[in-house]
């Protein structure tokens, strides 16, 4: 599912094409259950007329804030992408179906915004300045904003020394933003086993993975995201993500390691791949 670099990706774009514009027309499909809240008649009503100020992001969720106070709010799910500007045809050549759309914005100068989710994991909300939804008041530190230094990185390490580091890594109520790609990622760059307990971190590796944490979400924001085979992830034109590229463990079992050449081995946990290296990652 998109983590934080691809949404990040959509949020930066979005920022330079769609603030000051104005809602003149909205049209929801009919998978109605993405719409989350308020009721479906309401949420279009509602957004009508509205003129967007500013876009947010917390962990995984974008944020579309309106001149209203209110807030729109959308989570890519596992296969949710936002095109602007949109077209039946771009988005045909791209290999996205218009059969999914299930959010149309038409802007007062005639161009469109769409949101396009296959597998229909998606949610939006419409909230109003004083309403909250629990799922993002829970999140924990955003890992690239300044206040997430080392000493706050420990400090929320201490506060749950028997909990697994992928586990920890991969719970946004401790750090947002990570999935299962980067979660991957970063423990393999730091040579941490993800089934190390946090207590077995030495003051060097968990220094290693704070440093990780930072530098594999900022390369794979420069890069644009990732689109990996199982991951349907767009920009807002869109175009696949290149963090792919990049990617040393992900989805890439059986095939040598890029430091040692060890073949890469997948195991599962807590439901999830996780693919290590078995000589650079030892438990
Ligand atoms: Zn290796």
């Amino acid at each position: 599912m998109p983590e934080l670099p691809e949404v990040e990706t959509v949020r930066r774009e979005l920022e330079n094409k769609i603030k000051e514009k104005i809602i003149k027309e909205v049209t929801i499909g009919k998978t109605e259950k993405i719409i989350q809240r308020p009721a479906p008649i309401k949420f279009v009503a509602q957004l009508k007329d509205k003129k967007i100020i500013g876009l947010n992001r917390r962990g995984k969720y974008l944020i579309i804030c309106l001149d209203s106070g209110e807030r729109l709010i959308i989570h890519l799910g596992m296969t949710g992408v936002i095109i602007y500007p949109y077209d039946d045809k771009t988005i045909q050549l791209k290999g996205l179906n218009s059969k999914h759309n299930h959010l149309s914005l038409v802007f007062t100068d005639h161009t469109q915004l769409v949101f396009n989710d296959v597998r229909r994991f998606g949610k939006l909300y419409l909230l109003s300045n004083s309403e909250e939804i629990e799922s993002i008041n829970k999140l924990g530190i955003e890992p690239l904003e300044d206040n997430f230094t080392l000493e706050v990185f420990k400090k929320i390490l201490n506060s749950t020394k028997k909990t697994k580091i992928k586990s920890f890594l991969m719970n946004q109520t401790f750090i947002t933003g990570l999935g299962n790609i980067y979660a991957n990622e970063v423990l393999f760059r730091a040579n941490i086993h993800p089934l190390r307990s946090i207590l077995s971190l030495t003051e060097e590796e968990i220094e290693r993975l704070y440093q990780e944490i930072k530098t594999v979400l900022t390369i794979a924001i420069q890069c644009g995201g990732s689109t990996v085979a199982d991951e349907a992830f767009r920009n807002t034109s869109g175009e696949k993500g290149s963090f792919a590229e990049k990617i040393q463990v992900y989805a890439r079992q059986g095939e040598p390691c890029k430091k040692c050449g060890q073949p890469i081995e997948v195991i599962r946990i807590e439901g999830r791949s996780s693919f290590i290296c078995p000589r650079c990652q030892k438990l």
